[in-house]
């Protein structure tokens, strides 16, 4: 089959690899259909993951169909369409008892697939504890709409679930790349009484503009006095910080009123600096990232009630023979790309 493999640094190669096998009796096979390019993946390509293994297969954004499953599998079986969560956990730890599944301790805990073993982007992937790992997608909702739920989706749903919004709250959302647009539709289900965007590229303020016109956009330059004016008890009460760029934290603090909760999804480059003497006073909360992706069911059910799309987020499509390109327009943010779907 097809595989999209990491070779070195810098290097990724679209190599022909055996099927995998199921090797424990917790794995499923699932013949991708459908898989995308995450930010992450770049992180992988520019060396940044160091546990990222040379050689593996990369993806881990995708839906699919089991093709076998292992003997203890009850969840699905031959013949399910399913969406593949990016991170894979035993259901039985501390942590997965306690809905904490990123810090799973099993071996294959967390974010493994397509990262410390072989992930999605070809033909067929072999998901470690599928009874968590796989969700089956309902009848009527389509590979595009399902497309995104394993990862940033769940995570835009466990951004908004962790902020604690409420009714009354303006929430300030900062970047409105993917991640950041699947955190506002799954901050709009908690209907709260506004939401602001801040986005630095004139493309990404205009898609939010286009799509989502109760939202409220600002830019960074102006973001501090735009929430002010916009907030009632001067800043955001909840803040929600998806961009990671090189000011974008201390943004996030600076906006958020007194006794906000702050909360960071962003995965940073280098290091952040916490100003506790700047910020005294404040009594912030912050809140801090990596997905705990264990609501893939419920998100698939408001998916097929139609409460979140996130199919207008598929700006440019490829088959898996072509995802060279799909990379090279997807890393240099080119033709208005916002995701690329895959298919095989
Ligand atoms: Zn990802
Ligand atoms: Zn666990």
């Amino acid at each position: 089959m097809l595989a999209y493999t990491y070779i070195e640094k810098g290097l990724f190669k679209l190599l022909e690899k055996p099927v995998p096998l199921i090797e424990k009796p917790t794995d499923a096979l699932v013949r991708v259909t459908l898989g995308s390019i995450c930010t992450s993946d770049l992180h992988i390509k520019h060396g940044s993951v160091p546990r990222a293994v040379p050689g593996i297969t990369v993806g881990h954004e995708m839906v699919g169909v089991v093709e076998k499953t292992g003997t203890d599998v009850i969840s699905v079986k031959p013949g399910d369409r399913v969406a593949v969560n990016v991170e894979t956990f035993c259901g039985h730890c501390f942590f997965c008892q306690h809905g904490y599944v990123n810090n799973c301790t099993d071996p294959d805990g967390g974010w493994a697939l397509g990262c410390r073993i072989d992930g999605g982007q070809a033909e067929y992937v072999r998901v470690p504890h599928a009874d968590q790992g796989l969700t089956r997608i309902p009848e009527g909702v389509s590979d595009e709409q399902a497309l995104f739920v394993g990862d940033i989706l769940a995570t835009g749903f466990w951004a908004a679930r962790i902020s604690e919004i409420a009714e009354e709250d303006t929430v300030l959302i900062i970047g409105a790349g993917p991640t950041g647009v699947c955190t506002l539709l799954c901050a709009e289900l908690k209907r709260p009484k506004r939401i602001i965007v801040c986005e630095k590229s004139k493309e990404r303020a205009n898609f939010i503009r286009a799509h989502y016109p109760d939202v409220l956009v600002t830019y960074p330059e102006e973001c501090v006095a735009f929430v002010r004016t916009h907030s009632e008890h001067g800043g955001a009460d909840v803040v929600v910080e998806v961009a990671g760029g090189n000011d974008t934290f201390q943004l996030a603090w600076q906006c958020a009123r007194p006794n906000a909760i702050v909360t960071i999804v962003a995965m940073y480059d280098r290091p952040q600096v916490l100003p506790l003497p700047d910020m005294y006073g404040k009594n912030l909360t912050f809140k801090t990232g990596g997905v705990d992706g264990c609501d893939c069911a419920e998100i698939l059910r408001l998916i097929s009630e139609g409460r979140i799309d996130t199919t207008p987020l598929i700006t440019h499509r490829y088959s898996l023979s072509q995802i060279e390109e799909a990379y090279r327009i997807f890393e240099n943010r080119l033709d208005g790309v916002i995701k690329v779907a895959v298919s095989q």
